[in-house]
């Protein structure tokens, strides 16, 4: 209530200036039912199970029934969608429900994502499928456990109310069943909330609805950063309390996607629509945690020059805060905003990233070293294909060199990191060729008589160039067996041993009892190292359990990820005996 709202109440799609929320209400759907709720989460809402009966729980949570001194809205705000301006967006398919105040003295929002039309819903319906919600709600919940800031996911609801988003599935239109996440954070504000208030894009002409209104602006700093960020009010000068709470939005963010980047985990829609200002992950659309190592992993199949790859997130995160920087730069200079960028961001990035990957390798010491040992560790997982999250957490398998067991567990270590390493068939799957031999030898062919031709296309790192290094690793393949492919890979392994081995010696230096050390730091090491991460396969599995109507798989999934860490609970945890730390069966990859 403290930002402007338009009161007009009418659904359909329009240019909303001067406002930053609408009032609106849910449409209801058709059969409301429970498909599965997050304890945790909806303590912060001080909710249990017996708060309601399951109907209850279906009735306010699929919007049909309003909670008493709910007053429902939708969020305006614009935003960078792959790189360029585009103006109102706002919260298409998003409905808050309210605020709540809760017993320990916390205030959380909550909304409902897929409960219809909104003024901001553009040319789409305001609704989500059941396979979409599913991978929201896990993965938010996933994200909380891991130890990642995150919005959270309190219940997901579907219903009988039916859409269609595949026209082309096996030749039919598919009806889809219309779900419900409520998702809950202290507040869905992003860089594009801000940018609602930016003067008139150069470059696309596009507008903000409240294009250079500086007082819409002010307004939505002073909120921000008296609820959010309130040890900043102590600041004098408002300008310089705006400029801290930019440079405390650049920390957050570097923050965050250090810690993506250490349990590979790829956002897919990086826009500045989707980047909170308190440093959440927020939308949780195409995302992907990797399987196998892949610096040029891309999880959005509409991103198709790669903006949004894994190795990329740091970089876009940077631009987004730049665009951040000049959404506010008629109440902060750019220079000095910009200059707080640079000072903050990469610092705070390596910083964290550092310090979490000496953490997951044990390592207690800093020594200058550690950066190669780390660049060198992802090189050998790329070069043998080998998975992301298990090869993390098989280090811990591995003793200090200074204990009476050290090279047992060396041998262990090896075979357990060639086991993570893929088959020759998956690894041919991986780089299975988008171009026949014939299509690359002409490609070739014009990239050597014109090297600028490259240059046209992305590059060095375009995608091209990438295809033609695919295609020439693909053909080494298809001229070895599958021993030769494992004595390659356990001399790349070996040889990347070496170097930890000689890094841990370090370790050792000057501590007494090594083994007593040992135990402490292996299980340290795996309170950094998660067993389980949302595989893709995990969820799609999920996904196809709940379309047939059972749910179980899902809570499954919930209850094994909330315990992410866990190494004694058992494996065999899952209701169809699904490992859930297993790596992708090749038809799934
Ligand atoms: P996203 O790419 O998910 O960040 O969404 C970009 C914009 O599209 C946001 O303004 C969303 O609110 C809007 N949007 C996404 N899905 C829907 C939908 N099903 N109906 C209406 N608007 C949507
Ligand atoms: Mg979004
Ligand atoms: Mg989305």
């Amino acid at each position: 209530k403290a930002l402007p709202i338009d009161k007009t109440m009418r659904p359909g799609s329009r240019k909303v200036p001067g406002a930053c929320f609408s009032l609106v209400k849910p449409t209801p759907v058709e059969n409301p039912k429970l498909v599965v709720m997050s304890q945790s989460a909806m303590k912060l809402l001080d909710i249990d199970e017996n708060s309601g009966t399951t109907q209850e729980f279906e009735e306010y949570f699929s919007g049909n029934k309003t909670l008493p001194g709910s007053e429902t809205a939708a969020h305006c705000y614009c935003g960078h969608q792959f790189g360029s301006f585009s103006g109102q967006l706002g919260d298409g398919a998003a409905i808050y429900l309210g605020e709540i105040a809760n017993s320990r003295g916390e205030n959380w929002e909550f909304q409902l994502k897929g409960a219809g039309p909104t003024p901001y819903s553009r040319s789409s319906d305001g609704r989500k499928v059941l396979r979409s919600s599913i991978r929201e709600f896990l993965c938010s919940e996933a994200m909380q456990h891991l130890g990642i800031p995150t919005t959270r996911a309190g219940t997901l609801v579907t219903s009988d109310s039916l859409i269609t988003r595949d026209m082309f599935y096996d030749g039919w239109p598919r009806r889809e069943k219309c779900s419900l996440v409520l998702r809950i954070a202290p507040t869905f504000l992003r860089f594009g909330s801000f940018e609602i208030c930016k003067p008139m894009d150069l470059m696309t002409g596009r507008e903000g609805p409240s294009v250079g209104k500086i007082e819409i602006l002010r307004q939505l700093l002073d909120y921000s950063i008296k609820t959010f960020y309130r040890q900043i009010m102590e600041i004098q000068s408002k300008e310089t309390q705006y400029l801290k709470f930019y440079e405390e939005v650049c920390v957050r963010t570097a923050r965050l996607v250090a810690q993506w980047q250490c349990v590979g985990f790829c956002h897919g829609v990086l826009n500045t629509d989707n980047m909170s200002i308190l440093g959440l992950t927020i939308d949780y659309g195409p995302f992907g945690f990797m399987d196998r190592y892949d610096p040029d992993f891309v999880c959005n199949s509409s991103d198709q020059n790669g903006r949004y790859t894994y190795k990329k997130q740091p970089e876009i995160c940077h631009w987004n805060l730049k665009k951040f920087a000049e959404a506010l730069k008629e109440l902060v200079p750019l220079d000095r905003s910009l200059q707080v960028l640079g000072d903050v961001y990469y610092r705070e990035f390596n910083s964290t990233y550092l310090s979490k990957m000496r953490k997951k390798f044990g390592l207690k010491r800093k020594e200058e070293e550690d950066d190669e040992l780390i660049r060198d560790f992802l090189q050998t997982m790329q070069e043998t294909f080998a998975d992301f999250t298990n090869s993390f957490r098989n280090l811990s398998s591995l003793s200090l060199p200074g204990c009476s067991d050290y090279d047992e567990t060396k041998e262990k270590f090896l075979d357990a990191s060639l086991a993570n390493c893929a088959s020759l068939e998956v690894a041919k799957v991986a780089l299975k060729p988008q171009f026949d031999p014939q299509q690359l030898d002409a490609l070739k062919k014009m990239v050597a008589e014109n090297p600028r031709f490259l240059d046209v296309i992305g590059g060095a790192d375009g995608p091209i160039k990438k295809e033609i290094e695919k295609v020439e690793k693909y053909q080494k393949l298809e001229e070895i067996d599958e021993n030769e492919l494992k004595s390659l890979n356990r001399a790349k392994w070996i040889s990347w041993l070496d170097k930890y081995e000689a890094r841990l010696h370090k370790e050792c230096g000057d501590i007494d009892d090594v083994s007593m050390h040992d135990v402490i730091r292996r299980k340290e090491m795996n309170l950094n190292n998660p067993k389980y991460i949302l595989r893709n396969y995990i969820a799609q599995n999920a996904i196809e359990e709940s379309e047939r109507g059972n749910h179980l798989e899902v809570q499954n999934v919930l209850r094994r990820l909330e315990h992410p860490y866990d190494e004694t609970a058992s494996p065999l945890f899952g209701f169809q005996n699904i490992l859930y730390n297993a790596l992708p069966p090749l038809d799934k990859i």
